[in-house]
């Protein structure tokens, strides 16, 4: 036989085809890790990466890495706030997946840097689209990624040096517990307002063994409603969050 070997279909079409349920495209909604990013004040030591083996020396390319576990976009296990408890290795593969929900207060956030998301803002979601379904992802939009990786701008600190950041209010925190999401992200720095003290969402959110996403990236190319999250923290043992790689799917 003289036939030509049939060309392999390296065209981009051929992903989508292999998404599940009318999913058409994945959204990235994590940074890159580098010593660059906006840290938590008072954290100097942030990330550093070294060669172990090198082209030159070894034929091969490897590195060593040392990093914080709540630095870039990541995870906040339980047990990083009382009085929660699951690690970030022992959080169930099935809680790491789940429909998102957007509930977008870039209009609010522009005008109050000291924004909480309320119970109405999410009365007026549910108006539109439905009461937030049991294992959701609940992420809420704030534009503040558009001041990443601006450490000054993101971070918002006044003289005294207290933060200013939009953020979800406890008793919003309290209603999506309620509603049994697995867990909250946020495009800031803390799910928690910049300016908290005592940070209550923290408590509650991982006292409940949800979950929290920070410092997500590009939640702009996501609906209100409609996509589906795959969230992928490091299976670090012990640990009290981890970086996280979230992809979302959309329709
Ligand atoms: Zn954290």
């Amino acid at each position: 036989m003289n036939m030509p070997a049939r060309p392999q279909d390296t065209s981009p079409k051929a992903l989508p085809a292999a998404l599940p349920g009318g999913m058409t495209r994945i959204v990235d909604l994590s940074y890159a890790i580098n010593d660059k990013l906006v840290a938590w004040p008072g954290d100097e030591r942030v990330f550093e990466a070294k060669p172990n083996a090198t082209l030159e020396k070894d034929g091969y390319f490897t590195r060593s890495f040392w990093m914080l576990e709540h630095y870039g976009t990541h995870l906040d296990a339980p047990v990083h706030f009382p009085p929660g408890k699951t690690t970030v290795d022992r959080i169930s593969a099935e809680k790491l997946l789940g429909p998102a929900v957007v509930i977008d207060v870039q209009a609010e956030s522009a005008k109050d840097a000291d924004y909480r998301l309320t119970v109405e803002r999410i009365a007026r979601w549910e108006k539109q689209h439905g009461t937030i379904p049991a294992h959701a992802i609940v992420l809420l939009r704030t534009g503040w990624s558009s001041r990443w990786p601006d450490a000054a701008k993101y971070r918002d600190q006044d003289v005294a040096g207290k933060m200013h950041f939009p953020g979800f209010s406890l008793e919003a925190a309290k209603l999506l517990i309620e509603r049994g999401v697995n867990g909250l992200g946020c495009d800031t720095l803390s799910i928690d307002y910049g300016a908290s003290a005592d940070f209550p969402v923290h408590h509650a959110v991982l006292g409940a063994d949800l979950y929290q996403l920070e410092n997500l990236a590009n939640l702009n190319s996501l609906p209100e409603k409609g996509a589906y999250l795959i969230v992928a923290p490091i299976k670090l043992e012990g640990g009290s969050g981890g970086p996280v790689r979230v992809f979302a799917l959309l329709p």
